[in-house]
């Protein structure tokens, strides 16, 4: 039987990207998944919840709908995200309040509504997929790079207050990964930069790599199995870095 067998997890932008795989990653491995999206794929992996996590109360939904499908919650995975590239006197400010509602108020209220299911599972998880602009900035995305600095600093305070409880609290955070919010930004990269748009990926998308390779979404699904497992359980509190050797320099 899976270490994993019997646990039940809540994954939100779980119908792409990272969060796709991430959920069929804990899905393999054994668990019950709630695939929760603004757009669910019934296709996908996991059980899928449609909800618009920037409502306050989405969120207090999304965990009650998890435990009332499986009866327990050890494992948040708070990934939804969005970009948005613009210089900031032209940033709109209506994008700012919708990118830190996803990014950071919604982590905030997941935690907060899970945290009683995650005392008691005894092995609670809680994870959030930052990113390197969580630790480091890039011009013209103030609202994401924000979201993304506050995001680190909750799963820190996450950790210190669920030490007592089983409770672990990381912030993953990735470099570049092949995914749809990627290519999505390429048009507003050149138009922002300046350059053609086949020379956004070398010149501005990895340029800060020092390994010239964008990360797959398989991969960041591999670190938070480790994490979500019995392996990760000395991890928190500490930012999980993997960018490609991005913040090395
Ligand atoms: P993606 O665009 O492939 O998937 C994001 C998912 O979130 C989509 O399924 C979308 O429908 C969902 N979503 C968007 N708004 C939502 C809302 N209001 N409510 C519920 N769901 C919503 O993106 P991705 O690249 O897989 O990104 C996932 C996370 O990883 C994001 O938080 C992103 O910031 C972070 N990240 C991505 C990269 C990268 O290079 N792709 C790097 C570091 C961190």
């Amino acid at each position: 039987m899976s270490a994993q067998q019997d646990k039940a997890a809540l994954v939100t932008g779980a119908a792409s990207g990272i969060g796709r795989a991430v959920a069929e990653r804990l899905q393999a491995d054994g668990m019950d998944v709630l695939a929760v999206d603004l757009k669910p794929d019934p296709d996908g992996p996991g059980t899928p919840f449609e909800t618009d996590l920037t409502d306050a109360r989405a969120n207090e939904a999304a965990v009650d709908e998890a435990m009332n499908r499986f009866g327990r919650l050890d494992v948040i995975i708070a990934n939804a995200g969005i970009q948005h590239v613009s210089p900031i006197e032209e940033f709109p400010v209506e994008k700012w309040n919708t990118i830190v509602a996803l990014l950071l108020t919604s982590p905030f209220l997941l935690a907060r509504y899970s945290w009683p299911a995650l005392k008691s599972s005894g092995a609670g998880r809680f994870i959030a997929i930052a990113s390197v602009h969580g630790l480091v900035a890039s011009p013209f995305k103030a609202a994401y790079i924000s979201a993304k600095h506050g995001v680190v600093g909750l799963c820190k305070t996450l950790a210190l207050e669920g030490a007592a409880h089983g409770i672990t609290a990381n912030a993953i955070c990735p470099a570049y990964v092949r995914t749809p919010l990627v290519e999505k930004q390429i048009g507003d990269q050149a138009r922002a930069h300046g350059l053609p748009e086949d020379e956004v990926l070398e010149k501005v998308i990895l340029e800060p790599h020092a390994v010239k390779e964008l990360i797959e979404p398989s991969e960041v699904a591999g670190v938070v199995a480790f994490l979500a497992g019995p392996d990760g359980k000395m991890f928190t509190g500490a930012p999980v870095t993997l960018d490609q050797g991005w913040t090395a320099r």
